[in-house]
């Protein structure tokens, strides 16, 4: 198609370093950011990219807004591939018991812990559960994320895992950020039914399973398979479940002991397996055959104060890596992606490249999520415009690497003054 072809942008980027992600997935991590010097990107009326590569003037004349890039990165939007962002409640208390030393079982046993989460959301209305997870959403977009992946799992019985997914799709619907959703009704026992496993993964794949699929309210299934969590087998359920009513595979695996969750994830097709602390060389090379996305969880490991995982092995067996925020109210109570990144590169030796693709490409390939992580023609036309030139630095600076401007859809949804932001 020739540029007089091309409708009228509704907003062109122009004088930009286009870092677009969109190279070849088998190129080595610096070549994947595919990034163009002097590039301009068009975004047309449908709010998907119509044009990206050198400057084209006539597509500058032609568009309703222009914006200047004065030669910053524009990269995509990044993607959180990994929140618990619905959630009532505070839990400062019991971070500030822990870190005197106070043991978690003996604060879980007082009813703290998840269990005061799940209070807390239970008791929320849904206007209420609603706002709150908007304004982390917001929160979250200004350090450049348009797209979240969003689970429940603080309902844990089926009207109120209903009301967490309800809340989760309106944040995409009223326009704040784009939006995946997972069920994770198994990411706990809840008090009530505790001495009554089975009869609780049996409601799980049962009336919760039913309630969020009658409204499809959920893309995917996930579980925490773990020590002091489901067990390999009970995990098996749930997500076989959740396959066969049409939803994606991913899981949470390996964050405190290796139970083989990686591997089922592989043998299910699944999207992603994520925490990974531990894990053997069999589930990496499962993970890598199946095409599972790791999702590393920085905020966790360092609450937890764990070891971080072993990208070495993780590299070497061929796996993609993504970066999440875990956001959550009990270990890892963060909205900063990039902060992420950065922790994800000191501890766990990501390289400055690998972190970048992993909080855009390879999250969206985490999240399921087509269209969105990379800038090419028919993505969405979502940017994050930063006043440096070099991509790298979202990883270098711990934590308050800030875009100029976040585009969404074509439009610009947040703005910061030029010298409101840190330049690395
Ligand atoms: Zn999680």
């Amino acid at each position: 198609m020739s540029q007089q072809d091309k409708q009228a942008p509704m907003l062109v980027v122009r004088n930009a370093r286009v870092v677009t992600c969109d190279g070849p997935p088998e190129a080595a991590p610096k070549d994947r950011l595919a990034i163009i010097d002097g590039g301009m990107v068009a975004i047309g009326e449908d709010g998907r990219v119509s044009y990206v590569g050198p400057e084209i003037k006539s597509l500058a004349a032609a568009a309703a807004n222009v914006v200047d890039a004065e030669s910053g990165a524009v990269l995509p939007g990044l993607v959180d591939p990994h929140t618990h962002l619905v959630f009532a409640g505070s839990r400062v208390d019991e971070f500030a018991r822990r870190m005197a030393g106070e043991d978690y079982q003996t604060i879980a046993k007082e009813g703290g812990g998840i269990a005061a989460t799940v209070r807390a959301t239970r008791a929320a209305s849904d206007e209420a559960l609603y706002c709150l997870a908007a304004r982390r959403a917001r929160v979250m977009r200004r350090c450049g994320v348009t797209t979240l992946e969003v689970k429940s799992g603080y309902g844990l019985r089926p009207a109120s895992e209903a009301a967490s997914l309800r809340a989760a799709r309106r944040i995409g619907e009223e326009g704040h950020c784009r939006v995946t959703t997972s069920f994770l009704g198994a990411h706990a026992i809840p008090p009530e039914r505790r001495g009554d496993r089975a009869g609780y993964v049996d409601e799980v794949v049962g009336a919760q399973l039913d309630a969020v699929v009658a409204e499809g309210l959920a893309d995917a299934i996930d579980v925490y398979i773990d020590e002091g969590a489901f067990t390999l087998a009970e995990g098996r359920r749930v997500l076989e479940a959740g396959k066969a009513r049409g939803l994606a595979v991913r899981a949470h695996a390996g964050q405190f002991a290796d139970l083989g969750a990686a591997e089922l994830v592989a043998e299910l097709g699944g999207l992603s397996a994520d925490h990974l602390e531990e894990l053997s060389d069999e589930g990496a090379a499962a993970m890598a055959a199946a095409g599972v996305v790791g999702v590393l969880l920085p905020g966790a490991w360092r609450t937890l104060r764990q070891a971080a995982p072993d990208v070495g092995r993780l590299r070497r067996a061929g796996v993609r890596l993504a970066v999440g925020t875990d956001l959550n109210p009990g270990t890892s109570p963060t909205t900063n992606l990039p902060l992420c990144a950065a922790l994800a590169v000191r501890d766990a030796g990501l390289t400055l490249e690998e972190a970048v693709l992993g909080v855009t490409v390879d999250a969206a390939a985490a999240a399921g999520f087509e269209g969105v992580g990379r800038i090419a023609e028919g993505c969405w036309g979502d940017l994050a415009i930063y006043a440096h030139d070099d991509p790298r630095a979202l990883a270098y600076g711990i934590g308050d690497v800030r875009p100029l401007k976040v585009v969404l859809g074509g439009r610009v949804v947040h703005e910061e003054p030029r010298d409101g932001v840190a330049v690395w």
